[in-house]
């Protein structure tokens, strides 16, 4: 979330203009940060159209609406059913959490909305077998974060993308962690050259404030007529001018090129702790999406680093995720990974 780290100049200076001018005014008019942000993000991705959130949550809840939509309209009443990834996370609303294709989050929710099925991640044939009469769409995280960092294969993207054009499904991209600069691109979707039809983000779009928006190409936006899908709070004033500024930041000149920099530093230091802890099974990941699965549980060395003074978390047991802001330095990495490496020595005594 706090992709611009804590205090950025340029966000703060916006909040407070923003907070002194309007906070919030109806979505029945047209606010003018609102449409800024709009206008950058599609002149910046391949979508054309941005609905505007509050939460990854919701900004799923949006995109799974539309698919629907679109697929009653263009290919009839029966056309409803929407195919996930194993290991996926896409939030905790009923329908997000029916999205998740994580059992552990179902438990004790259930019934789910209905209309999802799970496969493999980066399992074509699964993929290709799994679609059904009543399909619609493909959802999954380019870079899936919370399942254990795991980055799909550039290959397995671009045959999904000819599948779902084949057989008239929409892909879509939950960007809510991936995106906003943390691959290195401004969206993950970038770093694969596949375009899909509909995008979501959140987290890092505010900087801290909450936001959350969909995206889509023209032709599938088109589905949604007005009264169809509304937000009170969605794009408002003050939520719209922090993201502006967290945008433009990340569009300046340099930025997206510092943080690839910094990414390849920080992984190779990972690889180097790799190479010396036998503790440590892998390090894999995009940009600053990176995580490092262990051979034993992480929750150890998560509060070890944590009594330190390095926050980072654990994700599927035994995999440690770090997503630190976008602007860290090499001295910051340096400082992590000198705790880190004390963690992981203990483990190897
Ligand atoms: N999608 C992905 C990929 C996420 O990682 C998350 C949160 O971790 C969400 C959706 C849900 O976002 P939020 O917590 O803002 O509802």
């Amino acid at each position: 979330v706090n992709a611009v780290g804590h205090n950025h100049p340029a966000l703060t200076k916006a909040i407070t203009e923003q907070a002194a001018k309007l906070l919030h005014v109806s979505n029945l008019y047209w606010i003018e940060p609102q449409v800024k942000l709009a206008k950058l993000l599609v002149e910046n991705s391949c979508s054309d159209k941005v609905f505007f959130a509050n939460s990854g949550a919701e900004a799923n809840e949006g995109a799974i609406k539309l698919a629907r939509k679109y697929a009653k309209e263009h290919y009839g009443e029966d056309k409803f059913e929407i195919i996930t990834m194993n290991k996926s996370f896409h939030g905790r609303t009923l329908a997000t959490l029916a999205a998740t294709g994580q059992s552990k989050f179902h438990q004790d929710f259930k019934p789910l909305p209905a209309g999802f099925k799970y496969v493999p991640f980066n399992d074509f044939k699964a993929l290709e077998d799994a679609i059904g009469p009543h399909t619609c769409a493909v959802m999954m995280e380019p870079i899936q974060g919370e399942g254990g960092v795991y980055a799909a294969e550039p290959d397995y993207l671009t045959k999904v993308r000819r599948l779902c054009d084949d057989r008239n499904l929409l892909l879509i991209f939950d960007e809510v962690q991936s995106g906003i600069g943390r691959s290195g691109e401004l969206f993950a979707y970038q770093l694969y050259g596949v375009e899909p039809d509909i995008m979501t983000l959140a987290k890092g779009l505010g900087g801290g404030v909450p936001i959350g928006a969909f995206l889509a190409k023209e032709q599938v936006a088109a589905a949604l007529k007005p009264g169809d899908h509304g937000s009170t709070f969605g794009g408002n004033p003050l939520a719209t001018a922090a993201a502006t500024a967290v945008l433009e930041t990340i569009l300046a000149d340099g930025f997206l090129a510092g943080v690839k920099e910094i990414a390849g530093y920080f992984a190779t230091k990972l690889e180097e702790l790799a190479a010396k802890y036998p503790v440590v099974k892998e390090v894999r990941g995009k940009g600053l999406l990176l995580g490092m699965e262990l051979d034993v549980a992480a929750a150890g060395v998560v509060n070890g680093c944590r009594e330190k003074g390095l926050l980072i978390n654990g994700v599927a047991e035994k995999v440690l995720r770090f997503l630190p802001p976008l602007i860290i330095t090499e001295a910051d990495v340096d400082e992590a990974v000198a705790i880190l490496a004390e963690e992981l020595a203990k483990l190897s005594q």
